[in-house]
């Protein structure tokens, strides 16, 4: 069959249309249509799945009939392939007919553009999304509107306690147990991204709503936000005011967004006083305290810390290790006590973070039937990981070498050319080059202005003896073990 027959007519429309140019990253019509099908993903798999595996993806060169996305490593991109690959095929081809493959590549470094065309809009600040208003209909909107649904995996159950949130789970339970008892109303969960505000909120409104007879409302500011604009543009203000007034419970999270949202704060300030005066129970949560969050109108600062205030703690330790254990646990799959160790040490920012990165290693255990060790999980974190490395500093490469030798931290500096200082000395400068991304030159620079052909030198020396000498080879990566931890 010639090829000009296999054209379809939508392919030949679309071929005769201008495709612009792309770079890494995209623009104009093929960045839009990539963010439309980004978005189409986003919504057919989930937010908590296309987080997982679908954000980090990078529209790459568009050539004839191929489409090229990029992805930070190999095993997200097989992954990708093999999960989504027909689909992105697919809807690529609907977007553009002329598009007839996409090709997924892992990126080489440096092809990350600053912003992924299909970012996901920031804690800090979220991109607005479309507001549908359609003036028909508003009632039943509204109604389904307020009534999200809450994720069945956050419940009580669920939730890990230990120091840092059991102060914030007990008052969850307690207003879950009774809600709108006296000094639990407001309750005020606060705390850092992904610490688990969330968790206890949908925690709550699942308990509510399992024993019954109780309406609840759970929303992000920010879609108060929305439901609010919207319903002015409808003119239907009047019904979203009695139905928020209707409910038991109301909750409302991240209430940060309100921030410098003049009007919608002062609704929100009407709400919260309407139900609290009729006894309903309100929780909110923030990235703040109420005292913290500036650019909140004073009275409702005020009002919001007249209940119970909460505040969820960076996780320890000893909570990631208990999390990572019940998530295993959970997941069926052996995940030996090493790498979870590993993990906890490595990812500390959030449980969001730990979670995601525990996920991958158990769907790729899962994928390829191959048993999950220390060695497999830093390949298949590999960029989890680089985004999480402490950043070693020459001065504490130069103090842990001179306390393992027990020579003075000067002597990193100092002229002295005796052995035993002069070799330590050379052992902190092969750390420095392979631990740090310092130059010769700066490295040189803080061992007492040496030159950088002394680094290179005694680089090569540490190499030599590490060969060489097994003992002084176990003493260096001990050193760098340590430095890396
Ligand atoms: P936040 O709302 O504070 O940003 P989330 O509630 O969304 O954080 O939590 C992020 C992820 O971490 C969720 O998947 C949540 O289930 C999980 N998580 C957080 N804290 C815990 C915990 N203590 N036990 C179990 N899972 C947790
Ligand atoms: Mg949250």
């Amino acid at each position: 069959m010639p090829p000009s027959s296999e054209m379809s007519a939508g392919s030949a429309r679309a071929a005769a249309e201008p495709i612009a140019p792309v770079s890494s990253g995209g623009n104009g019509l093929l960045a839009d249509a990539w963010a439309r099908i980004a978005e189409r993903m986003r919504t057919e798999v989930g937010d908590v799945e296309y987080r997982t595996w679908l954000q980090q993806i990078v529209l790459g060169p568009v050539e004839e009939d191929e489409v090229t996305l990029l992805l930070p490593t190999r095993f997200l991109r097989d992954w990708v392939r093999t999960q989504y690959g027909d689909r992105l095929n697919t809807l690529w081809n609907q977007e553009i007919p002329a598009i007839r493959r996409v090709e997924l590549q892992v990126m080489r470094p440096g092809e990350r553009p600053a912003a992924p065309v299909n970012a996901e809009p920031s804690e800090s600040a979220p991109v607005p999304e479309p507001v549908a208003a359609p003036v028909s209909d508003r009632a039943s909107d509204m109604r389904s509107d307020l009534a999200v649904p809450l994720d069945p995996r956050f419940t009580f159950d669920t939730f890990v306690v230990g120091k840092p949130n059991e102060f914030a789970y007990a008052c969850a339970r307690r207003v879950a147990e009774k809600p709108s008892s006296v000094g639990f109303n407001p309750l005020f969960l606060y705390g850092g991204v992904g610490l688990g505000k969330t968790h206890l909120m949908h925690a709550i409104g699942a308990e509510l709503m399992r024993n019954g007879g109780i309406s609840v409302a759970y929303m992000s500011a920010e879609k108060f936000m929305y439901r609010f604009i919207a319903a002015i543009r409808s003119q239907s203000t009047v019904e979203f005011k009695d139905h928020l007034r209707s409910v038991d419970v109301l909750m409302i999270d991240d209430l940060q967004f309100l921030i410098g949202k003049d009007n919608t704060q002062e609704e929100f300030f009407h709400t919260f006083n309407a139900l609290v005066d009729a006894g309903r129970q309100i929780v909110v949560s923030a990235d703040k305290s109420p005292s913290d969050l500036s650019g909140l109108e004073d009275r409702l600062r005020t009002r919001l810390g007249c209940g119970m205030v909460a505040d969820i703690h960076a996780t320890t330790f000893e909570l990631r290790i208990s999390i990572l254990e019940a998530k295993a646990t959970a997941s069926g799959v052996h995940v030996p006590g090493k790498v979870l160790e590993f993990l906890a040490h490595k990812i500390t920012s959030n449980v969001r973070e730990l979670e995601g990165a525990l996920n991958r290693l158990i769907a790729h255990a899962n994928l390829f039937g191959r048993p999950i060790t220390l060695e497999s999980t830093q390949d298949v974190l590999h960029d989890i990981l680089k985004a999480h490395d402490r950043r070693v500093t020459i001065e504490e490469i130069q103090r842990k070498v001179a306390e393992h030798w027990n020579i003075r931290l000067t002597d990193m500096s100092s002229a002295r050319r005796a052995r035993a200082v002069a070799r330590p000395r050379q052992v902190a400068m092969y750390l420095a080059k392979q631990l740090t991304s310092r130059s010769l030159p700066e490295i040189g620079r803080k061992f007492g202005n040496r030159d950088h052909t002394t680094v290179m030198h005694a680089v090569s020396r540490v190499q030599e003896l590490m060969e060489r000498d097994g003992a002084f080879a176990e003493d260096v990566e001990l050193l760098r073990r340590m430095l890396e931890s």
